[in-house]
């Protein structure tokens, strides 16, 4: 099977199982574990942060940082399809008792005037606006990179209002390598930050957030609460490790990947590429070739081939590191023969 569901299928290396082997370890909850400490030292180097957190999933990190940032009552605003949104089971409600402010985006990048008239004026009806979010790159939109001159906008208005800015940078490092801007560049523009070790760069498990030290050790107590404190966890931060040392910059491969396949794709006919593909995600509109999704997705996997559906008439292929360039070309080879 070709498995271009999505960059979280990637299985950990064999560096990363040696290194869990060996992984000196100690109770983390009395911050005790040497290898987590050399993980959250070094994704605070890399984020340019005054200190990071370990945390089991990106979901986690997020919702952390919103009950962090923010009082009951508050409200968050953020793109309409941002994944703390979309696809967090509405936890900051549940949770953080906060009501998200969903704003339309452009390929995932939110106006900054929208954002400025969405901040609520100090009026005894209104929530308070306790948090700004934004997203990068953009998983619904695509893997879409949000321009940096964008957040820096956007951060002149969270200053300007004293509203702090979350950045789920689930794929924040495609969007460095992408761009050849470092990931610390991207951070400066926002408060706090969270990333995924376990998507393109192929940990088995774990996200990181980072922030200043206030908010690190705030963070570390939410984290407790949800039961989310590790003990010899070493184990894992170990890979997590590795991610951060030896797998940022083959992610490039990823995205000349997905580039080959949505050029391959655009010259079978019915078949549309629908994103501009700037990273590692490829949405193929499959209306015109007589399938759903589902359809698709079914006589794709006839072929031996896994993608998700996104909507109805849509579906995705994520490159990751398990798909190589030869898997790409019959991949293309089976979509072609799928419309013949
Ligand atoms: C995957 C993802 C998350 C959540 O990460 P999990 O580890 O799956 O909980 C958050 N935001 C974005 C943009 C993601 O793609």
């Amino acid at each position: 099977m070709i498995d271009l569901r999505s960059d979280t299928v990637t299985k950990p290396t064999t560096a990363m199982r040696e290194a869990s082997y060996k992984a000196l370890v100690g109770d983390d909850v009395y911050g005790e574990d040497p290898t987590v400490n050399k993980l959250e030292e070094k994704a605070a180097e890399l984020t340019g942060k005054e200190a990071a957190l370990f945390v089991p999933s990106g979901t986690q990190g997020n919702q952390i940082a919103v009950l962090t940032h923010c009082q009951l009552g508050n409200e968050v605003i953020l793109e309409e399809n941002a994944h703390i949104y979309l696809y967090e089971g509405a936890a900051m409600s549940a949770f953080a008792g906060v009501q998200p402010r969903p704003l339309k985006g452009i390929r995932g990048a939110l106006n900054p005037e929208d954002v400025r008239n969405a901040v609520r004026p100090d009026d005894l009806h209104f929530p308070e606006t306790g948090l700004i979010c934004l997203e990068n790159t953009h998983n619904k939109a695509g893997g879409a990179i949000i321009p940096l001159e964008n957040m820096k906008a956007i951060h002149e208005i969270g200053q300007e209002h004293m509203v702090p800015i979350h950045l789920d940078g689930a794929r924040l490092f495609n969007a460095a390598v992408a761009s050849g801007i470092p990931v610390k560049e991207w951070s400066s523009y926002v408060d706090t930050v969270q990333f995924c070790l376990s998507k393109g760069l192929g940990a088995p498990v774990g996200s990181m957030i980072a922030g200043s030290k206030e908010f690190i050790r705030q963070a570390r107590k939410w984290r407790k609460r949800l039961g989310g404190g590790m003990r010899q966890v070493g184990v894992i931060a170990a890979p997590g490790l590795i991610a951060l040392t030896e797998m940022v910059d083959r992610l490039a491969e990823d995205h000349e990947h997905a580039k080959m396949l949505a050029d391959g794709i655009k010259n079978i006919k019915g078949l549309e590429v629908e994103n501009e593909v700037e990273t590692n995600i490829i949405l193929i509109n499959v209306e015109r070739i007589g399938h759903t999704a589902d359809s698709y997705l079914e006589a794709l996997k006839k072929e031996g081939i896994l993608g998700v559906a996104f909507g109805e008439k849509t579906i995705r292929f994520v490159t990751n590191f398990g798909v190589m360039k030869k898997d790409i070309e019959q991949v293309l080879e089976r979509m072609q023969k799928l419309v013949l």
